[in-house]
């Protein structure tokens, strides 16, 4: 589609796709329902987005088929694509980690010299290896590694762990992490900063840095007495200078603040024994700083 649009993939149906279409929906983006289309456009804003595997995605951005992508970084590095890192989006977590069978004990990581690794990331394992100077035979697998030591072809597994329930299953246990990774938005790396799509690309990125700065923030609102107003100021965290307001009882203020969403649970009580009191903590969809 030719339209001067800039082109988003996402994944088309997985672990990262309602997390992305729901960051794009707070950046103000109208999307229709997809269900089973290729490519949707956005109804309010100059964007298309592409729905496609994730392991395609860091090529079709390197070929410029897609303008920009969000994918697992752990794909990215995998692909080796050539491609621009524009933004770490904070979701989609996950480590991947090498894995022993649960009799074995291994105390160093010199202890993997020489044994049998299987794994679907065979690059960021040989990466892995090189930088701690490991010599270890890589066996490739694309799925359900985790089986691989029980059928006796690897001696353990780098696999990405959440719950770790899989691994008790298979009878594994942790051994070290390889590579944390995450979300992020990727972009093509000849992108023409004069032209149009780069606008719009600008214009996503503000939005997305907007959503993801609200998420880890929120707005606290209070009631405190006017002579209480220098401890408040002490104990709150505040982005910026809080917002005060006179109340109806002169010897009472409002207290507005932007404060780290994380702070509140260890602030309330201070708070509340510094005489604030009606505490409303609000969540803010969006926030440019
Ligand atoms: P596709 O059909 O698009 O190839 P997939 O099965 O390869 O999908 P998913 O399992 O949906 O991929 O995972 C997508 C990404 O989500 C991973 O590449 C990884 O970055 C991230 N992720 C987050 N948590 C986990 C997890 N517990 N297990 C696997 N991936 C995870
Ligand atoms: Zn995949």
């Amino acid at each position: 589609m030719l339209n001067g649009n800039l082109k988003l993939a996402i994944q088309k149906s997985g672990r990262l796709t309602e997390k992305s279409l729901q960051l794009l929906r707070t950046c103000g983006l109208d999307i229709e329902n997809y269900s089973d289309r290729l490519l949707v456009s956005s109804r309010n804003f100059e964007l298309d987005l592409l729905f496609l595997r994730d392991d395609d995605i860091p090529e079709y951005v390197q070929d410029g088929v897609a303008d920009i992508g969000i994918v697992g970084e752990n794909v990215v590095i995998e692909k080796e694509a050539d491609v621009d890192t524009i933004k770490k989006l904070g979701y989609g977590k996950c480590t991947l980690m090498i894995a022993i069978p649960e009799d074995k004990n291994m105390l160093s990581l010199d202890e993997l010299n020489g044994k049998r690794v299987a794994t679907s990331y065979p690059k960021i394992l040989a990466n892995f290896f090189r930088n701690n100077k490991i010599d270890a035979k890589i066996i490739q697998i694309s799925g359900s590694v985790e089986i691989a030591p029980s059928l006796g072809i690897a001696d353990c597994i780098c696999d990405i762990v959440s719950t770790g329930n899989t691994l008790k299953l298979n009878k594994l246990k942790k051994f070290t992490n390889v590579f944390d990774s995450e979300a992020i938005l990727i972009g093509n790396k000849n992108f023409d900063k004069d032209s149009g799509k780069y606008a719009i690309l600008k214009n996503l990125i503000v939005r997305i840095e907007s959503a993801l700065n609200a998420k880890t923030s929120k707005y606290l609102m209070m009631n405190v007495p006017k002579v209480a107003l220098p401890r408040i100021r002490e104990i709150l965290p505040s982005l910026k200078s809080p917002t005060i307001l006179p109340l109806a009882d002169e010897s009472m203020l409002a207290v507005h603040a932007v404060i780290p969403s994380d702070t509140f649970w260890d602030i309330q009580n201070d708070l509340h024994e510094a005489g604030a009191s009606g505490l409303l903590l609000i969540p803010i969809e969006n926030m440019i700083l």
